[in-house]
């Protein structure tokens, strides 16, 4: 199983909406695909649908209990999409997890014993913290989605920092896939601006394709359903099968079975 972890300190730039689509749209092209959803916030678990009735085992359950993807992973309604959904619970995960033995690698423990899929995705909290150590530890490669706003720079410099910590101390072999641009607006010159800094700064870690704001991809959170699933002709959708295309061509070669 290929892990990709999709993370950005930064609050609201699309980390959720990134992962739920890039998950539906490998699903789509025959992929196993497990979406674990590892912010308290659960935003990735009602995105697809999964209500708090349907969340009795948890990525905390994972992290703090041991609890295996077995026990913990259910369908979603995208056939070939699994999903381990988030609970409030996990907002004390980053407490308790201060005093357990291996704090940094318990998710990596608890998806080395999945069998069934083919890649995972971990949507991350809007923070360093312990839980985002956890998926950069058990990641091979990471998905940073990246609003063009003044700060992103600033932002992105103290992630890849924290990526070279994970890189030293706990996992050398973690890879970066590339960043997304998201809510890309055109008329927007600020985002042009920022785009070329980026751009000139970081090459070709930089996906070709870019995320459009399109209202269509805020809506379809709230029907429970991705964006794919809820209107696939939508420009937003469009930009995130091109994204998963490229994606694919990007992704390190499968692990093939012991
Ligand atoms: P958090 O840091 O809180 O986890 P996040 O990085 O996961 O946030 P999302 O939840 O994906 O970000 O997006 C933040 C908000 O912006 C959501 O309401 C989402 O529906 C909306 N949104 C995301 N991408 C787009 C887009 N391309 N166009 C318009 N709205 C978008
Ligand atoms: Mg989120």
């Amino acid at each position: 199983m290929i892990t990709v972890a999709v993370a950005n300190q930064k609050g609201g730039v699309g980390k959720t909406t990134t992962a739920i689509n890039i998950a539906t749209a490998l699903a789509a092209t025959g992929w196993k695909v497990l979406l674990v959803d590892l912010d308290p916030q659960g935003n990735a678990s009602t995105g697809m649908g999964v209500g708090s009735a349907d969340r009795e085992q948890s990525s905390y359950d994972m992290l703090i209990d041991g609890a295996g993807i077995g026990e913990c992973a259910t369908p979603s309604r995208i056939p070939g999409l699994d999903i381990v959904p988030a609970t409030v619970d996990l907002s004390g995960a980053e407490v308790e997890l201060v005093n357990v033995d291996d704090r940094t690698g318990r998710l990596r423990e608890a998806l080395s014993q999945d069998a069934g899929h083919d890649i995972c995705l971990i949507d991350c909290p809007p923070s360093l913290g312990l839980l985002t150590l956890n998926a950069l530890t058990a990641a091979d490669t990471l998905l940073v989605p990246l609003q063009c706003e003044f700060f992103a720079l600033e932002g992105l410099s103290q992630l890849l920092q924290t990526v070279e910590r994970v890189q030293e101390r706990f996992n050398p072999d973690l890879g970066i896939l590339g960043i997304v641009l998201t809510m890309f607006d055109r008329r927007n010159r600020l985002t042009d601006q920022v785009s070329d800094d980026v751009r000139s700064c970081l090459g070709d870690l930089v996906f070709e394709s870019v995320i459009p704001r399109n209202v269509r991809l805020s809506e379809a959170p709230s029907h429970g359903l991705p964006a794919l699933v809820y209107d696939h002709t939508c420009v937003g959708s469009k930009a995130y099968m091109a994204l998963a295309r490229e994606l694919i061509g990007r992704l390190p070669e499968r692990r093939k079975a012991a």
